[in-house]
């Protein structure tokens, strides 16, 4: 079986999700819209790039590519006239002319063989208006035109557009398989990866990131800082480091810590993201109950909206009235 092995060296975990929807292609048990719902962090853009390059290959043997026809050279290039993708960049929406572009590429033949793949590497990007153009081109679907759409939310919302979609869930690997990953990415502080894990939501890719980017240092400082700032019951302390960079990540730090709280609270030591700060866990487990606890999560996650959603507004204030609730609620003023 050596042979069938598809090459995906770089991320083991896409391997099985590879075969799992090839196979659904050569049952023909699949759809024309494909929504995967995933975290970000997996790269789940190679595995709709290879599921695509599969998809436009003119010599596929079983469930492999042959890297060798016209069309794979095309993919590699990244040049194949009937890949089209779209959002690449962060701030890119999608808008209804975008969506009536696609309708216009996807109603003429393939430039190459017989498939064509759009592309939409993130639903969230769509304007309210190309997603109702898209319901459209879904509800009767351009010949051999194949979507495929990521959702990154985390919440469950059965949208219309999720309706129209073959809905595949990519989840993160097991930790132990994203423990062995990291340690063959030559890092090999095993606490330091498990931690850096468990912080990304399961995504080794990120978990990677955080620690070589500098926000495993990052993080350790915030909660130097953060556990001098509770003992001098002064909160204000960590405006500063909450401020300069990183403000939502930080923030994101703060309530996984809080959580933590909340499960040795209920006696889940093992289940802890941050284990390397027991000290700062207990004191808030130990001094406050479920309701504050919460309610301090609560109000976390306020700031970090607004901090999002409101354009202009000014960051330093907002922290600065965050941590005098937050003082507040934890009792620190009387
Ligand atoms: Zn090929």
């Amino acid at each position: 079986m050596a042979s069938k092995t598809v090459h995906m060296k770089c991320y083991p975990w896409l391997i099985n999700p590879y075969k799992i929807i090839i196979k659904q292609h050569q049952i023909k048990k699949t759809h024309h819209a494909f929504l995967i719902k995933t975290i970000k962090g997996l790269g789940v853009y190679k595995l709709v790039w290879k599921v695509s390059k599969w998809l436009l290959c003119n010599q596929k043997d079983g469930i492999k590519y042959c890297k060798k026809c016209h069309s794979c050279e095309l993919m590699s290039s990244g040049n194949h006239p009937d890949w089209h993708h779209y959002i690449k960049n962060k701030n890119e929406m999608i808008t209804v002319d975008h969506i009536r572009e696609i309708n216009e590429k996807t109603f003429k033949y393939p430039k190459q063989g017989k498939n064509k793949i759009i592309f939409l590497s993130n639903i969230k990007k769509l304007t309210e208006s190309a997603k109702n153009a898209l319901l459209k081109t879904l509800e009767e679907p351009p010949e051999n035109t194949w979507f495929f759409l990521i959702d990154y939310s985390n919440i469950t919302v059965n949208s219309t557009l999720h309706s129209r979609c073959l809905i595949y869930q990519l989840f993160p690997p097991r930790e132990k398989k994203s423990l062995h990953w990291l340690k063959n990415q030559n890092l090999l502080n095993k606490k330091l990866n498990l931690i850096s894990l468990r912080i990304n939501q399961g995504s080794p890719i990120s978990a990677k990131k955080f620690i070589n980017n500098g926000l495993w240092e990052e993080r350790k400082n915030l909660f130097l800082c953060f556990f001098k700032s509770i003992k001098n019951q002064n909160l204000l302390k960590i405006l500063p480091i909450l401020s300069i960079n990183n403000t939502l990540i930080k923030i994101d730090w703060i309530c996984l810590l809080l959580f933590d709280a909340i499960q040795l609270y209920f006696n889940q030591k093992k289940k802890l993201t941050n284990f390397d700060e027991l000290e700062l866990i207990q004191f808030f487990s130990h001094n406050y109950n479920y309701s504050t606890l919460n309610k301090s999560i609560y109000t976390w996650n306020k700031c970090r909206y607004r901090l999002l959603n409101i354009p202009g507004i000014n960051n330093e204030l907002l922290l600065l009235e965050q941590l005098l609730k937050w003082e507040k609620i934890l009792s620190f003023i009387v």
